[in-house]
């Protein structure tokens, strides 16, 4: 502990510790930030043998290598960059430890997924120590990368199941900072831990599985309304920046390289803020830089894609804005994440607008579970009601069904509101959680007519029929309508000519912002009133909207007047921002907590989470 610099084990660091002492399997879910390493390092030097550690980054890597040296710990590392004779110096030393020993034992083997699944020798190597006892225990940092159900699915360490089958009795440890259910189940059948086959009674030599609260009190998380003129989401971000962070470090993820760049500009333009730009397409050279300028306070903004990530090292990120949704919850997380490292309060920001669905499932419609995962973060952006809090409590509570032996820090206020989130501090007056009904049912009956009568239409085109003066023939179907916008609905170039009236449809237009409409038509999304069907061509993908599974609880009904008798719980209710307030940063006011209890939306949330709970 004093070779460490620390005073006390944090969170589930001991019983991790513990479990490792004992040679069992174990999944360690922590927030980053929260002491993962020492949980694999202190028994390391703890046991002989040497400890293989598998890491994702190169640079990761050697930062630990270079820290465990600096506190005189044996730790060494075999990567793809590491030089010939460096690697035969290391090989030799593993060598002296399947022998006789005697040269200065090597702790901790750190090392990149390839190496394992790429390198024969290695492998050899790693055999012959498992063979004579001096193979203690093999980590596996960032382990959600194995699975494909994950938000950052890497196919090398998916290759990682081979681990088990070669060393069979060399205990595994997990490590990750974002586990959810379907990913931990996954993970333990990829590593083929111990015990977990369902059916297996959990027991002494099963894998344990710790969690600690994922609830970070230090981070702020607030979803703004994303102005549909990209202009106004430039114009707000940066005065935002300014007034609540002026000379702090941030993070901004874009959804696509080319917005990193514009959103670069546009904050540098706006607000002369120093903006630095990280994507793939960067040289290694361009990326270093970034860093480095980072690191120095020379950049303050990284406008980045969701490559920048994994190997950020530094505390004092004060805020993390998402420019648009991400691709899932679990994304979102990690990524937000990387606010508040130090502990001290930093703002979490997404700007959402419906709209960004439609883009979004186009992207991830080819990812594994991809429409379920954005469903998951799209829930989360459309509520206004629940502490985000309690959202992602929910999100990431693991499910009870698995057979290993489970011991999480005991966290009793899990579902307690947070008193700070932007749900949690809701002015009573600026939402209304309204009865949309008809409205949904409006909604329904247009697309029921146009899919019946021309085929295809994307949201964005029910969103202006719904809103036009009703009556007509229109073109449907064809492609990009959906993207461009105030395009006029007769120019869509498609095949089919549609006859629409409004009024004999659904009673008339639907009275409703365009925001609102948009926001209704992913919430009845969500609800599976509505469903998506994709259409590839050589230059895009277009997502369509179709009825869905549950249409005809609404459909059925031919006019507006039968609605009124519906029971509560066959209506459908949306929150509706009334009045859209910008941005007032959660950090100045640090006591939130006693004031927003006190308050109504609190307690309303509290209800609501006992409701889906
Ligand atoms: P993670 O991998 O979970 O994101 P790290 O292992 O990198 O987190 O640890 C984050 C920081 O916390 C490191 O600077 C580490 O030295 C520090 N740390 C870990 N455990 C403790 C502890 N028990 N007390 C104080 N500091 C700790
Ligand atoms: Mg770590
Ligand atoms: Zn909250």
């Amino acid at each position: 502990m004093k070779k460490f610099g620390i005073k006390e084990f944090r969170l589930c660091q001991r019983g991790v510790i513990n479990a490792a002492l004992e040679g069992r399997d174990i999944v360690v879910v922590m927030p980053t930030g929260g002491g993962k390493s020492l949980t694999y390092q202190l028994p390391a030097i703890l046991t002989s043998g040497v400890t293989l550690v598998i890491s994702p980054l190169l640079s990761l890597i050697s930062d630990q290598v270079y820290h465990m040296r600096e506190i005189d710990v044996e730790a060494v590392k075999q990567t793809g960059s590491t030089s010939k004779s460096e690697q035969d110096a290391i090989n030799a030393r593993l060598g002296w430890m399947v022998g006789e020993g005697g040269k200065k034992e090597i702790n901790l083997l750190y090392c990149t997924p390839e190496k394992i699944s790429k390198s024969k020798r290695f492998q050899g190597i790693l055999q012959r120590l498992a063979d004579v006892k001096r193979l203690t225990r093999i980590v596996i940092d960032e382990a959600h990368c194995v699975s494909q159900l994950g938000h950052d699915f890497r196919p090398d360490y998916q290759k990682l199941h081979i681990l088990r089958q070669l060393f069979p009795k060399v205990p595994i440890m997990a490590l990750s900072a974002t586990c959810p259910p379907l990913v931990l189940k996954d993970l333990l059948k990829i590593l083929g831990l111990k015990g977990t086959v369902s059916g297996d009674a959990a027991d002494s030599t099963s894998t344990v599985y710790f969690t600690s609260p994922l609830y970070r009190p230090n981070l702020h998380y607030q979803v703004l309304p994303k102005p549909a003129d990209s202009n106004k989401v430039f114009d707000e971000m940066t005065k935002w920046i300014l007034k609540e962070h002026r000379n702090d470090s941030g993070i901004v993820y874009c959804l696509s390289k080319k917005d990193t760049e514009k959103v670069a500009t546009e904050l540098r333009k706006r607000g002369n803020i120093q903006t630095g730009v990280y994507h793939a397409d960067r040289t290694d050279k361009e990326k270093e830089d970034l860093h480095g300028n980072w690191q120095k306070g020379k950049i303050k903004v990284v406008c980045a894609t969701i490559a920048f990530g994994l190997g950020i090292d530094k505390g004092d990120v004060r805020f993390v804005i998402h420019h648009s949704i991400s691709k899932s919850l679990d994304g979102f997380y990690q990524e937000s994440g990387r606010a508040g490292r130090d502990g001290k309060d930093s703002d979490c920001i997404l700007y959402y607008r419906a709209q960004d669905a439609s883009t979004l499932s186009t992207m991830s419609m080819t990812d594994k579970d991809g429409a379920s995962k954005l469903h998951a973060m799209l829930t989360f952006a459309q509520d206004l009601k629940q502490c985000r809090k309690i959202q992602f409590a929910n999100y990431f509570s693991h499910s009870s069904n698995l057979s290993i032996t489970s011991w999480s820090t005991s966290d009793l206020s899990a579902r307690e509101p947070c008193g700070h989130c932007d749900n949690c501090t809701r002015p009573p007056d600026s939402f209304q959680w309204k009865d949309v009904t008809v409205e949904a049912w409006q909604l329904l009956k247009i697309v029921e007519h146009v899919h019946r009568e021309a085929g295809n239409v994307t949201l964005a085109q029910v969103v202006e029929l719904a809103r036009s003066t009703g009556k007509g023939t229109f073109a449907a179907g064809g492609g990009g309508g959906g993207r461009k916008r105030g395009r006029n609905i007769g120019g869509w170039g498609g095949k089919e000519q549609v006859e629409l009236d409004l009024d004999v449809v659904c009673g008339g237009k639907v009275e409703m912002k365009k925001e609102d409409v948009e926001t209704l038509l992913v919430e009845l999304l969500l609800k599976r009133y509505l469903r998506e069907q994709f259409h590839s061509t050589a230059y895009a993908t277009i997502a369509y909207i179709q009825p869905g599974e549950c249409a005809a609880r609404l459909t059925r009904f031919s006019d507006k007047d039968s609605l009124k008798d519906l029971p509560d719980g066959s209506k459908i209710f949306c929150g509706i921002r009334t009045k859209v307030k910008v941005t007032k940063s959660t950090t100045t006011k640090k006591s939130t907590k006693s004031t927003a209890k006190a308050s109504g939306s609190a307690t309303t949330t509290a209800k609501s989470s006992k409701g889906k709970g």
